[in-house]
């Protein structure tokens, strides 16, 4: 799959094309969580936006639960826009400021089901106790939460519909590692209890790792290595990996073996896999 964004016309770049998704090839499994790391600019949230529909490959497929979603009608696509949420690093960019968190989290359910007030009510108060909040913040609007809270209401408003997929784009990034292991830990749990995918983007490979089945780093529009969570960071052959890792490690040898590093998904816990669940929903690309 490819996609180019074209410079700005008549200005300096001369309607030069950049490259920001170079022949990925990727696959996420059915309940499973890829995980997409590398530099700012290589191109992550650009593939993020394709699978949501934002923006649009040049060439080659998105294939989810075995349909294109680049070349479906918009009919096919608004059945598919319920199966496939987000969460972005921005919270403002899904909860409005001037509404109580209720009318946010309960827009989608708005949009796509038709309950009655008191089944929407039941619906949110149930949200937003599986995120870990209190039933009575229905009321609260977004200023008097906290940055954690508010990615947990943001959460809420993503899992309304039972998606199928969440592609969550930097989605703990500006949180501080307390409350962003807080927030892993909420998704890993979730995922479980809802049957989600995740495609997991950050430019932290440790927040990465800790969620992921799969690991892919991308750099300048190209997936460059692909490796298991289970298996070691240090098992990363690719330059652009080892500079990522070399980022986030004390720079004295010395003081190595003291860098805490949040566990990998197959210390926490056994790896999830069940081979009948093992549908392929998400393909990206034209030879895979
Ligand atoms: P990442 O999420 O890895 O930081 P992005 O996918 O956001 O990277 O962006 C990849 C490259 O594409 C960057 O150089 C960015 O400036 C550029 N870019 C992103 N969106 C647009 C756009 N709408 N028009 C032109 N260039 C864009
Ligand atoms: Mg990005």
């Amino acid at each position: 799959m490819n996609k180019s964004y074209t410079l700005g016309a008549g200005s300096m770049f001369n309607n030069k094309k950049l490259k920001v998704a170079d022949n990925i090839c990727l696959t996420l499994d059915q309940g499973m969580c890829l995980g997409l790391v590398g530099e700012s600019g290589s191109g992550k949230s650009t593939l993020g936006k394709m699978i949501l529909g934002l923006e649009k490959p040049d060439q080659g497929e998105i294939r989810f639960e075995g349909k294109d979603l680049v070349t479906m009608s918009k009919k096919e696509r608004l059945v598919v826009r319920r199966k496939i949420q987000t969460v972005f690093q921005d919270c403002y960019s899904s909860l409005n400021p001037r509404w109580p968190i209720y009318e946010s989290i309960s827009e989608p359910l708005r949009n796509f089901e038709k309950l009655s007030a008191r089944e929407e009510k039941r619906t949110v108060q149930e949200l937003l106790v599986s995120v870990g909040l209190h039933p009575e913040d229905i009321k609260k609007y977004p200023h008097q939460f906290s940055g954690g809270q508010l990615q947990r209401i943001s959460i809420a408003r993503a899992i309304a519909l039972k998606p199928k997929l969440i592609v969550l784009d930097e989605a703990v990034s500006s949180l501080d590692v307390l409350i962003q292991h807080q927030i892993l830990k909420l998704l890993d749990e979730l995922k479980e209890r809802y049957l989600l995918s995740y495609l997991f983007i950050s430019h932290d490979i440790m927040a990465v790792r800790s969620i992921s089945d799969q690991l892919a780093v991308m750099s300048k529009g190209q997936v460059v290595e692909t490796i298991n969570c289970k298996d070691p960071l240090s098992s990363m052959k690719h330059p652009v990996s080892k500079q990522l890792l070399a980022s986030i490690l004390p720079s004295h040898p010395r003081d190595r073996n003291k860098a805490r590093l949040t566990p990998s998904k197959g210390e926490m816990q056994e790896p999830f896999l069940e081979t009948n669940v093992q549908q392929r929903i998400v393909r990206s690309g034209q030879t895979c």
